[in-house]
This record gives structure tokens, sequence and C-alpha cells, in this order.
């Protein structure tokens, strides 16, 4: 490891101290033990700048509060877990997070008619209006998690023992906000190739029909699924949900905020996305946008008055809970948000990654994908029975060599034991990285005596391979 790192955190912590102080001080007053104080804590991370500009030092600090470690896996390896990539923090919202850290600390400025998404310093008012347009909806609320717009959205339209469409390999959490509802899932199947079609759902819709008497009251899809991230038909889908007046819910948990989406050319009644999972965002964060014609129902206002002392509450949004995210969680969003704005701009090239990585993957004899191929996502699902969970089976290590070789290449996330079917995502690796990922699990084959047919699977592999120059890895893993 990079003793750099370390000392960055150690940086970082010296720095909150020093601003603890200045928090105790009077108002522009610093006693003497706060002035030696400072100047301690200054002296400290001198030291420590010393440290990281000659890479000296042993770690100092293991905990913070004795019992959480350092999280350093973004700095110190290549991440290729499923659901990290694409929530990965910008810069600027590890800044937001340092200074808006305290709990309502988005409340300094609530006005009348005090509700969060009214609040223009910091700018969450206009904020709120960009996400519409991002998405191109009419109105979006921020909410914490995809879940939470999902939760909001059928408990609105859901009513006891009502049918909700979903696909056969919708979220848990669709599940779980349908069922809070009182309502019951029935999930369209796949076709062969593993993808929900218009055809499917609207035979479901019908033997909704046939069997219950009524119409489901809700289809939601996700654009992308979370097991292949496979692409589903999300608009002709739209259009047949449409044709029985069935509103749409599009679960864009693995699209907002990696590429661009259109609702209203979709013909998404909601579009649900995840701020943690695919906009660079502290957890939990999310978005809940809707059209002029939904948002006075999934966004009505209270209508409670208290018998004793007949309060009431008028504009709180009550499947809001009157406010949602009070705190750094949504200004670590809001800091993210110009730069996942203009990322989802570059999808094309996270493809040509993605596809790379897995065309590397399969030039290893016996590897499979199981998603969709060429690929569509920076998600995949890829099964190595036929080569690395072959060594496995004599290994003393079992399924934990391959992660081993791993990290000790500097590469975590896949699933630790896996060597048959697992999930890697290559969403915001650099071309190096995504070059250097594939060397090392060519390496490793190579090492165990695997065939690996370089080059000769895929002319885009050879042609990437060719135009771009190879990484030199030569000072080796730090
Ligand atoms: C991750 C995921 C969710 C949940 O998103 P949260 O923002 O964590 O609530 C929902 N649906 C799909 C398809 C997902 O992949």
């Amino acid at each position: 490891m990079d003793i750099r790192t370390q000392k960055t955190f150690e940086a970082l912590f010296a720095l909150e101290d020093i601003r603890e102080t200045l928090r105790q001080t009077l108002p522009n007053i610093t006693n003497p033990e706060e002035e030696h104080s400072i100047k301690e804590g200054v002296n400290r991370v001198r030291k420590i700048l010393d440290d990281i500009e000659n890479g000296t030092g042993t770690p100092e600090v293991r905990k913070i509060a004795d019992s959480i470690d350092i999280r350093s896996r973004e700095e110190n390896y290549i991440n290729i877990q499923p659901i990290q990539a694409a929530g990965r923090l910008t810069p600027e919202a590890r800044k937001a997070l340092i200074a808006y850290g305290d709990g309502y600390s988005t409340c300094d400025a609530c006005r009348k008619p005090f509700r969060l998404d009214k609040i223009t310093n910091p700018p969450v008012a206009p904020f709120h209006e960009q996400l519409a347009s991002f998405v191109n909806m009419d109105v979006a609320r921020v909410v914490p998690g995809a879940r939470r717009g999902f939760q909001a959205v059928a408990s609105t339209l859901v009513n006891k023992g009502d049918s909700v469409l979903v696909s056969a390999l919708a979220h848990y959490t669709e599940f779980l906000a349908v069922e809070e509802a009182g309502g019951i899932v029935r999930e369209i199947p796949l076709d062969e190739n593993k993808i929900v079609t218009a055809d499917a759902t609207a035979e479901k819709i019908e033997a909704v029909r046939q069997e219950t008497g009524k119409l489901p009251v809700l289809v939601m899809i996700d654009h992308f699924d979370y097991q292949y991230a496979n692409e589903h038909d999300v608009k002709s889908i739209a259009k047949i949900a449409h044709q029985y007046d069935i509103p749409l819910l599009y679960n864009g948990a693995y699209t907002v905020g990696v590429m661009p989406v259109d609702g209203k050319d979709i013909g998404a009644d909601f579009v649900a996305g995840s701020g943690h999972k695919s906009m660079a965002s502290p957890a939990p964060s999310g978005v809940l946008a809707t059209t002029e014609e939904w948002a006075p129902k999934v966004f009505r206002t209270t209508q409670m008055t208290g018998d004793l002392t007949k309060r009431k509450f008028g504009v709180k949004e009550v499947e809001m809970l009157g406010c949602t995210l009070m705190g750094s969680t949504l200004l670590g969003m809001m800091a993210s948000f110009p730069a996942v704005k203009e990322r989802v701009k570059n999808w094309e090239e996270e493809l040509k990654k993605s596809n790379y990585l897995i065309d590397g993957l399969l030039a290893i004899e016996g590897s499979r994908v199981v998603s969709e191929y060429p690929r569509k996502h920076t998600l995949s699902k890829v099964d190595t029975t036929g080569n690395f969970d072959v060594i496995a089976q004599n290994h003393k290590r079992r399924g934990f060599f391959l992660s081993d070789e791993l990290s000790s290449k500097g590469i975590v996330g896949e699933f630790a034991g896996a060597t048959r079917v697992w999930k890697l995502n290559t969403y915001g690796l650099s071309w190096e990285k995504v070059r250097y990922v594939v060397d090392t699990f060519e390496d490793i084959a190579n090492k165990y005596k695997l065939k690996v047919n370089k080059g000769t699977s895929d002319e885009n592999k050879l042609q990437i391979r060719n135009s771009d120059k190879k990484g030199d890895y030569s000072n080796g893993y730090k």
C-alpha cells in the first residue's frame, strides 16, 4: 500500500481536530490554551505533510472512534464491485460532506414554506429543477434511494389486493414496496434472451385481467436489471402499459447518472434513480421524478388537522414525510451533479471499456459471459466455471485463490470465493486501469496454465490493443 494514502487520511483527521478547536472558541477570541492546541495541530499536520511528500512514516491512526477502520479501498485498489462503481464520490462531493456533515445542515436558510425542495441557499430548489430536466420530467424530489421512490409511488397508487407488474428480474425493493402497500406483484416472464418484451407485458396484463377481473394498477420496469444488466425494452413496454391506461415506473437505478435518460421519450410516468448507485452520491440518496399529471398525486400535501390543537402542516408532502435528505447526503449529491451531467455523455466510451474487459476475460478459454453480449452496460455477469473454477477445485484456498491473486495485484470487488458465476462493473475505470485488470486476469490464467487466446477472440479488442499503447506497470503495484 502507498503510505501516502494513510498519511492523507491522517492529515485530514488532524485538520478536523484543528477545526474542532476553532468550533470551541468564542467568536474571534481564542484563549491561550486554544492557541496552543491549534499550534500543536498545525505541527502535526506539517509532519504528516512531510510524510506525504516523501512517502515516509508508518500508520499512526488505525481507527475512527476506536472501532471504525479507515476505508481506503478506492485509493489503494481497483474496485470492480458490481454495485459500488458509479456511486464513488467526486472530490467535490467529498468536500461537501466535510462542510455539511452536521445534522440538519441544509436548514440554515430554510424559510417559509419550510420545505426542503424550496430552500434556495444552498441552492436546493434550483437543484430540484435541474434534476427534473436531467431526466426530462416535470417535477423531481430527492429521496433516500430509488427504493423510496418505488415506495412513494406504490403507496400512492396501490390499494389492498391490487396487482403490480414487475419484471422476472425485478429488484427485491420493488417487491417490498408493493408488499408494503398491500399489493401483489405479478412477474413478466423473460424471453429466451433474458429480456422483458412488450409482448410479454401485454400477455401478462391480459392474464392478470383474466384471473382477477382487474387490470394491474402499475407497471415497474428496470431499464437494466441488476442480475445481468440486460437492456429491457422500456419504451415499447410503456406504450403497451399506456394502451391499458396503466402508469409506468421506469427504474433507472442502473441508468440515471451514468447514461442519458429521457423520461418523456421513454413514456415514463415516474422515473426513479439511485444517487448512491449511479450518481456519485452518498447513501442514502436518489431521485423520484414525475409528470405534471402525476405530481399532485404522488407529491400530494397533507390534509390532516390535529383534533386538539387544530394544527395543519399544509405544504408538507405526505409521501416525502415532509423533508427527505436534510444534510450532507443531499449536498454531496448536489456537489457531484455537474460532473454527473457531464459524464453521461461518455457512456459510449464506458461501454467500450466494458466490452474490452469482457473480451479479455473471454479470451481465457472456458469463460462465458452470461449477460447479453456485446455489453450495453458496464455491469456484467460472467461464468468462469470452465477455467478459474477448475483451478479452484484443486487449490488449497479453493475459490479464494482467485480473490487472493487479484487482491495481491491490487484488484478487489469480485465476490470473494466465487469462481463460477460472478459480477463485475467497469464503470469509471480509466483505460489504463481496464487494461491492467485484463492483463492481470490473463497473467493469473497463464500462471495456472489456462489457455489464453490472446487478441484473437474479437476484432474490436485487437484494434484497441493496437491503437492504444499498453500501460507500463514496471513500477509494480504499490
Ligand atoms: C440497486 C437497485 C435498486 C435499489 O436502489 P437504492 O437506491 O439502493 O434504493 C433498485 N432497483 C435496481 C434494479 C437496482 O439495481
